[in-house]
């Protein structure tokens, strides 16, 4: 007989039919009520064992995270949550799980516990629940691009270069590390590893994703992303995900406008598609928000606040316009920002941008026209304002709760322009001169941006930890599993 999902058979109306239920072991009430769970669904069914007709030894064995194989009859419920339940006729264990050891009970632990134990930790409901919209989430990035006539490039995870400019990089060698090999002056002999030449983790598919824009025209990148930086934040992975798109013909003000436009039908996206599990993950964080003090619990649910930010056009402003709002922002008059807004040209700290989306505009925020000497080397260059200063069209939108969730920029597609900043920034032009090879042949306006994926499912998700939204976080001293 066919196995059938509990998804399905909670919504079934078949009632006195024989089912298959095959699942894991949630609680086991009474000697007689099994909830079982398959992944399927949130949602457990209850089957319905008649402890007389079953062999106790067999009973004793339905321990939380036991596997089971199960044919009864479906029948609609007496019991109060639930429409459908089974009756059981056959029971077969097909994986015991001692219940000494078994470290998951049917308790509330801490997501700290759960991160020690990470191979488990997808039979947790929160998990669960995670997965489902993080699944849902890239689903939908590729039905937005794909609908949008964008092309899904893959760009390489070893690279050739290490001057992509978005971070500290990973060494990817074969080199014997006991017997490295040196060159007559005694520097460590990369013609011999591997590839020849020294070679990387990629922190950004930008770079060949702009190679590919200047002929495809619209493309996007969904991939990996390696980033050896010492960040031990709530918001940094050392291994990401990352969406990537790169439009030719596009200016600052297109590229701002397919950000949020891409936002909002993931949101959107999630809040259709999984309303039970985003339900859940409503009620988990008033649960959770109900140990802090009044004044640092969310205004608005989870629910509300994604719909808010569906309702909402995003606040667009510039860096400059930014920085007189910091300036003479409470927090910075009264000295509680950790890093204080001297002037224009400081580098914005989480804190500020906190600041401007949760306690200033109290919506998502795009920032544009950032000082140059922050920024990238690509990005396209202002004219200096009256005052000397000089800016790159660049743009970072700010979420609630998260800070930086998309950076971007309009490329510098000027040869000369590009090669003068490479040369005060000190990037190596020899090194990149396939990439200025679309500045020299048919050179055209683009712009792209870099959404951090874990970034949003945290938005989404309502999680507090990005190390909570990937199966298997990579953070400093922490590769586990
Ligand atoms: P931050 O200032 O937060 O470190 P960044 O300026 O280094 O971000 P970009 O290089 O612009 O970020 O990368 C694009 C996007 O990738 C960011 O907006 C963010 O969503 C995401 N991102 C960057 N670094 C990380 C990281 N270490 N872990 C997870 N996501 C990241
Ligand atoms: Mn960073």
């Amino acid at each position: 007989m066919k196995r059938t999902k509990i998804k399905d058979l909670l919504n079934a109306t078949s009632f006195g039919t024989e089912v298959r239920i095959m699942g894991w072991v949630k609680t086991f009430r009474n000697n007689q009520f099994i909830a079982i769970n398959d992944g399927s669904s949130l949602q457990n069914i209850q089957a319905v064992v008649d402890f007389n007709h079953f062999d106790e030894a067999l009973l004793k064995r339905l321990t939380t995270g036991a596997s089971v194989d199960i044919q009864g009859q479906l029948v609609e419920s007496l019991g109060k949550g639930q429409r459908v339940e089974a009756k059981v006729n056959t029971l077969k264990i097909l994986g015991d799980s001692d219940a000494e050891k078994f470290p998951l009970q049917p308790k509330k632990h801490s997501l700290e516990f759960l991160r020690e134990i990470a191979h488990l930790r997808f039979r947790t409901n929160t998990f669960n629940a995670v997965f489902k919209v993080r699944h849902a989430l890239a689903y939908a990035i590729h039905q937005f691009f794909n609908s949008k006539g964008f092309t899904y490039i893959h760009t390489p995870i070893i690279t050739g270069s290490d001057a992509e400019g978005a971070g500290e990089m990973f060494r990817v060698t074969t080199l014997d590390f006991d017997n490295v090999p040196r060159t007559e002056s005694g520097e460590v002999n990369f013609k011999e590893d591997f590839f020849g030449k020294p070679t990387n983790l990629t922190v950004s598919g930008q770079l060949e994703g702009e190679l590919a824009a200047m002929a495809l025209g619209d493309i996007y990148t969904f991939g990996p992303t390696f980033r050896a930086e010492n960040s031990n934040t709530t918001r940094h992975l050392a291994e990401f995900w990352m969406i990537e798109p790169e439009m030719a013909f596009y200016d600052l003000n297109d590229n701002m406008d397919l950000a949020e436009d891409l936002l909002k039908y993931v949101i959107k996206y999630a809040l259709d598609n999984c309303s039970d599990e985003l339900e859940f993950l409503k009620n988990r964080l008033l649960d959770e928000e109900k140990q802090k003090p009044q004044n640092e619990r969310s205004e608005l649910d989870l629910i509300s606040k994604l719909n808010f930010c569906l309702d909402n056009a995003f606040e667009r402003l510039t860096y400059t316009e930014a920085i007189d709002i910091l300036k003479s922002s409470k927090p910075n008059q009264k000295k509680q920002f950790k890093y204080l807004i001297e002037g224009w040209g400081a580098d914005l700290q989480s804190e500020h941008e906190r600041y401007l989306v949760e306690k200033h505009f109290k919506k998502p925020v795009i920032l544009t026209n950032y000082p140059a000497d922050i920024k990238a080397f690509y990005m396209r260059q202002n004219e200096p304002d009256a005052e000397g200063r000089r800016t790159v069209r660049a743009m970072d939108i700010l979420f609630p709760g998260i800070g930086e969730i998309v950076g971007g920029s309009q490329r510098e597609e000027r040869l000369e322009k590009l090669l003068q900043r490479m040369e005060e920034m000190h990037v190596p032009a020899q090194e990149l001169n396939w990439y200025l090879d679309t500045r020299r042949f048919g050179s055209a306006p683009h712009a792209g941006f870099g959404l951090g994926f874990e970034r949003l499912v945290l938005f989404v998700t309502g999680m507090t930890n990005i190390r909570d939204v990937i199966p298997f976080p990579r953070t400093p001293k922490n590769a586990e599993f």
